[in-house]
């Protein structure tokens, strides 16, 4: 990759946007719970983690999984 530079140009506009990319790393928070490593009390569930699925219903699964895992936990 380190071969292979790109001019970025342009963005596509915002309304077009469907995920945020970036967020809390998944290595500080518990997975079965989705409380924060390093914040006792605090959860994190959908976009606010730095995950990123392709569109067609896995950002939706992310959100619900964690969001479930989250309210379980
Ligand atoms: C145009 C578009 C198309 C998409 N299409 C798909 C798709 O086809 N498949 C797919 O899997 N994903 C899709 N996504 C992504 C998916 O919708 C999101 O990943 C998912 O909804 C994220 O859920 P969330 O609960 O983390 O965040 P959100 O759904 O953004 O919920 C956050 C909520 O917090 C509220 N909020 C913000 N600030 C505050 C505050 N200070 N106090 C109180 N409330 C606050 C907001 O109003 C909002 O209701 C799409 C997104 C967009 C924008």
């Amino acid at each position: 990759m380190k071969a292979f530079p790109i001019t970025i140009r342009d963005f596509r506009p915002v309304d077009e946007a469907i995920i945020t990319d970036g967020g809390v790393s998944v290595k500080e928070i518990k997975p079965k719970t989705m409380e924060s490593k390093l914040v006792s009390g605090l959860y994190f569930a959908g976009e606010i983690i730095d995950v990123t699925g392709f569109t067609g219903g896995f950002n939706l699964q992310i959100a619900f999984s964690t969001a479930n895992a989250a309210a379980l936990g």
